[in-house]
């Protein structure tokens, strides 16, 4: 039988339920499931006793100073080696960690460097080369999206700066 595609099983239900239903506690705000591996690769190494064996929650709350937290557990963005791209103010804002590369890497590559496609953007930048996002990024996702996000933005403002001059 195939657990989870049958109503009637629990294991699935209830760890559907506690990964969606665990909120930060500071904010109340929705969490991101984060794999125990890269939060202990994420968090300054001064903590990384206190970190145990179990899996975390990212605040995805742009106004909140939380990084993880995990039942009563919380590990604030200052106790991470890096800042978290969502975070309002994380400086400086990577959408790639893995190259360490910026937001304003692609928006300079965009509109300075002439880069037209995205994997012109990834040649200049080094964005998305050597990808080890399960232990670099924070959220332990792979950085694909946000760099692609990343892209886009600066194409659009390129083609506004564009109608703006014509
Ligand atoms: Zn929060």
């Amino acid at each position: 039988m195939d657990c989870c595609t049958t109503s009637s099983c629990s294991c699935c239900e209830s760890s559907y339920i506690k990964a969606s239903s665990q909120t930060c506690p500071i904010c109340k705000h929705q969490g991101m499931l984060v794999k125990n591996f890269t939060v202990k690769h994420i968090v300054l190494d001064e903590y990384l006793s206190q970190v145990g064996s179990n899996d975390y929650f990212l605040c995805t709350n742009p106004e909140c100073d939380v990084g993880y937290y995990q039942g009563e557990k919380l590990f604030y963005k200052q106790q991470l080696k890096v800042p978290i791209w969502l975070k309002k103010d994380a400086n400086p804002k990577y959408v790639c960690y893995c190259g360490k590369v910026t937001e304003d890497d692609i928006m300079e590559a965009v509109l300075k460097k002439g880069a037209k496609t995205l994997s012109e953007v990834c040649k200049i930048t080094g964005a998305m080369k050597d990808c080890k996002c399960e232990i670099n990024n924070p959220t332990g996702k792979c950085c694909a999206d946000i760099v692609k996000e990343a892209f886009e933005k600066a194409v659009k403002i390129r083609k506004e700066t564009r109608d703006c001059l014509n």
